[in-house]
């Protein structure tokens, strides 16, 4: 057995965390065995409890983009936690780090950090509602914002994996004011308006759907869904968590040329550090306690440690001018290494890709919305998952997660997780 150390402290972590995990997905529940314990990371490797050393392609679900333990980022944070770590105080690096996100992100004319990206999309929906005067919201199955009541009426990811998409602890009052459509489909979204007139404050979305593998909006999909927000006077919400200075400076925004109303923030926008931000024109925005009625705080926001690792983060992001570039085309060249070799094997798959964030699912037609991921053969998933970790890739543990590149990774890792995936494909 090569995990025994990582079993062994998972039987212990069991007696004292509900399901050994402090969030769902690392439980392994959809791919079966015990989770694998990690004991430190560096670039695009992890090492774990057993003395392994795998390829990382979670990347702590996107924030490592530029790779584990990234110096400029680590430097950054050790000598900020020599100066104190939290004062509950104003400190001129919120202000530094606001105004490089703002100058990085098209449309936005203020930010306000919080801890989470459940924390950004929780608030940017109460904001929504109060700027709006209206209580309904639209978000689509299988997109994922959070674990907040409001999205936890059939969310994608973690809920899905568990088959509880309807969380008991949600109650009925919350879900009524939560409509649900199908990812690319604006048909559905005009009914939604029609049926619900001048009550809906907000459509969230993920521009670049990546909770459900990835799925990339259809062309016009994100257009219609802003002229249908126009007509109707409600909010867009772009939740960019995941794609935000992931798939270029400006996000999705930049990358569609689509504006959205409110954007939220999250993983690398921390530097992997507990960062979530949420941010839109000064109109939106000045609604905002302490300058507007709508309430929203936290002890721990704009924290000086999470400000570091994010300022050192975006920095690098907005210098490196071939980042985005690098990433698209070693993420096209795992793309069609890995195609070539289930090809080979004639193993039916599906891969979706949008710069950085790619997926394969193991399903024959093309996946544009969540019923259609759902299509995919999880056992075949399992196998595929479990053969990719005997050979030191690992990948996310549930067949609905986006792989994340990161610019760490060489020519010669994709290389190793190609052949690896060669030699799995054969298997299947
Ligand atoms: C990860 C994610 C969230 C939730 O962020 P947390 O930091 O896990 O709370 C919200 N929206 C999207 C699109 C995400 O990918």
């Amino acid at each position: 057995m090569i995990y025994k150390r990582s079993s062994a402290l998972f039987v212990e972590a069991q007696t004292v965390i509900p399901g050994g995990v402090n969030s769902p997905v690392r439980a392994f529940k959809s791919v079966g065995g015990d989770p694998i314990f990690v004991k430190e990371a560096k670039g695009a490797y992890l090492y774990d409890e057993d003395g392994r050393t795998l390829i990382d392609y979670i990347n702590s679900w996107g924030p490592m983009i530029l790779g584990h333990a990234y110096q400029p980022v680590v430097d950054a944070v050790v000598s900020k936690a020599q100066k104190g770590t939290s004062f509950g105080m104003p400190t001129e690096i919120e202000t530094d780090i606001a105004r490089l996100a703002i100058e990085m992100v098209p449309g936005i004319d203020k930010i306000r950090f919080v801890n989470s990206g459940t924390e950004a999309c929780m608030s940017a929906i109460r904001l929504a509602r109060g700027f709006t005067n209206r209580e309904k919201i639209i978000k689509f199955s299988g997109c994922y914002h959070g674990h907040s009541d409001s999205f936890l009426i059939q969310a994608g990811s973690g809920a899905v994996t568990f088959g509880t998409p309807n969380s008991p602890g949600v109650t009925e009052g919350t879900a009524k004011d939560t409509l649900l459509a199908d990812y690319n489909n604006l048909d559905q979204i005009e009914a939604l308006f029609n049926a619900n007139p001048n009550e809906i404050a907000a459509i969230i979305v993920e521009p670049v759907a990546g909770n459900m593998g990835c799925i990339p909006p259809k062309n016009g999909f994100l257009e219609g869904l802003r002229s249908l927000c126009d007509q109707h006077n409600t909010l867009l919400i772009f939740d960019e968590v995941m794609t935000g200075f992931r798939l270029a400076k400006g996000g999705v925004q930049e990358l569609k040329n689509v504006k959205a109303d409110i954007v939220t923030f999250g993983k690398v926008i921390g530097g992997g550090l507990p960062v979530g931000a949420f941010a839109a024109r000064d109109e939106i925005m000045n609604h905002l306690a302490p300058l507007g009625p709508v309430y929203q705080a936290g002890t721990l926001s704009g924290n000086p440690l999470a400000m570091a690792a994010g300022l050192a983060m975006l920095t690098e992001i907005n210098t490196d001018k071939d980042l985005f570039k690098r990433l698209e085309e070693k993420t096209a060249y795992l793309h069609k290494g890995i195609e070539l070799a289930l090809n080979r094997h004639g193993v039916v798959h599906t891969i979706n890709r949008v710069g950085s964030m790619i997926s394969v699912h193991f399903a024959e037609e093309e996946v544009v919305d969540f019923k259609t991921a759902a299509l995919g053969d999880n056992d075949t998933f399992k196998k595929f998952f479990h053969g990719l970790l005997a050979e030191g890739i690992y990948i996310a543990p549930s067949a609905y997660e986006t792989w994340f590149i990161t610019d760490a990774l060489t020519y010669e890792d994709l290389d190793t997780t190609i052949n690896a995936v060669q030699k799995v494909a054969s298997t299947l």
